[in-house]
C-alpha cells in the first residue's frame, strides 16, 4: 500500500512571497512566487526565478507557506486568497498539491498561475495534474502567442503543450483567466492576435481574457543578474495598440463577463 503524504512537512523552493498581490487572480491574494523556469520569454520580469537552484531561493514546507499566508486573510474578504507564480510553478507539482490540499481545508480560495510548458497529456502527468486540479480554484494561464514560430522567437520554446493545456481545462471544465503579454513588434501582429482570439473563443471555461501590456519594470533585475536584456528600448504599447489588440481579440473584462454570465443565467 502506498505511504500516505504528509502534506504539511512536503517542500518547495519558494523564491518570495507578496502579502497584498492585487492582479494574480480576483480579491486580494497571498502570492508564492516558486523557482524556477525552462522559458526565456524576452519581455520576463522575474528572470532571478529561472534557475532551479536554490542559492535564489528558500526550501519551505507547504505548513510554513501556508502559515505566513494565513497572517493576511484578514485582508482577503469574500474573494482572496492565494496564488502561486512563478518561475514556473509546475515544476514543483507535489508541492503545489501539498500547499493548495492544505490550502483548501481551510477553505481559502487557491489560484495557479502558469505558462504551462510542463503539461503532457499522458496518464502519467495526468494522474498528477488531476490531483492539483481537484484542489484548485483558477487557473491563470498564458498564451504568449498562438503563432508557433513567434513563440518560440519570443520564449525559445513551442506552444504545443500550453495549447494543449488550455484545451484539457476547457474539457474539464475548469475556470481559467487567458492573459496575453502585448509587446510592440514582438506579440502584437494583428494576424496573429485575431488568431488567439479565435482559438480562446473555442474553450469553454474562459472566465477573463485580458491583454497586459508590457512594462520595463523588470529590466533591472536582467541588469543585476549580467543578462544582456533583448527588448532593449521598446517601449510600452500605445492605449491605441492595446485597443486594437482587445478589439481584434475580443476580450472582455471580468465585470463584463459576470453581467454576460449573468444575462445568460
Ligand atoms: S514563463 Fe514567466 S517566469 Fe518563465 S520566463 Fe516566461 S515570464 Fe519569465
Amino acid at each position: 500500500m502506498a505511504e500516505k503524504v504528509d502534506y504539511k512537512k512536503v517542500t518547495g523552493l519558494v523564491n518570495s512571497t507578496e502579502s497584498f498581490g492585487s492582479v494574480d487572480g480576483p480579491g486580494v491574494r497571498f502570492v508564492i512566487f516558486m523557482q524556477g523556469c525552462q522559458m526565456r520569454c524576452q519581455y520576463c520580469h522575474n528572470p532571478d526565478t529561472w534557475a532551479m537552484t536554490n542559492d535564489r531561493a528558500t526550501e519551505r514546507t507547504a505548513e510554513d507557506v501556508l502559515n505566513e499566508a494565513l497572517r493576511y486573510r484578514g485582508f482577503w474578504g469574500e474573494e482572496g486568497g492565494i496564488t502561486v507564480s512563478g518561475g514556473e510553478a509546475t515544476l514543483q507539482m507535489d508541492f503545489l498539491i501539498a500547499l493548495f490540499t492544505l490550502a483548501k481545508e481551510k477553505g481559502i480560495h487557491t489560484t495557479l498561475d502558469t505558462c504551462a510548458l510542463t503539461f503532457r497529456n499522458t496518464p502519467k502527468y495526468l494522474e498528477q495534474y488531476e490531483k492539483l486540479m481537484a484542489v484548485t480554484d483558477l487557473v491563470l494561464l498564458d498564451i504568449k502567442e498562438i503563432n508557433p514560430d513567434q513563440h518560440k522567437v519570443v520564449t525559445g520554446y513551442s506552444n504545443k503543450t500550453i495549447l494543449a493545456c488550455a484545451r484539457y481545462l476547457s474539457d474539464i471544465g475548469k475556470p481559467v483567466w487567458i492573459r496575453h503579454v502585448l509587446v510592440p513588434g514582438l506579440t502584437d501582429r494583428d494576424e496573429d492576435l485575431v488568431h488567439l482570439g479565435e482559438f480562446v473563443e473555442t474553450l469553454t471555461n474562459v472566465e477573463r481574457f485580458e491583454v497586459l501590456p508590457y512594462h520595463t519594470m523588470g529590466e533591472f533585475k536582467w541588469r543585476e543578474l549580467g543578462i544582456p536584456y533583448p527588448l532593449e528600448g521598446v517601449k510600452p504599447p500605445t492605449a491605441d495598440r492595446v485597443r486594437n489588440a482587445k478589439q481584434l481579440m475580443h476580450t472582455e473584462t471580468y465585470e463584463e463577463y459576470m453581467k454576460r454570465i449573468a444575462e445568460k443565467s
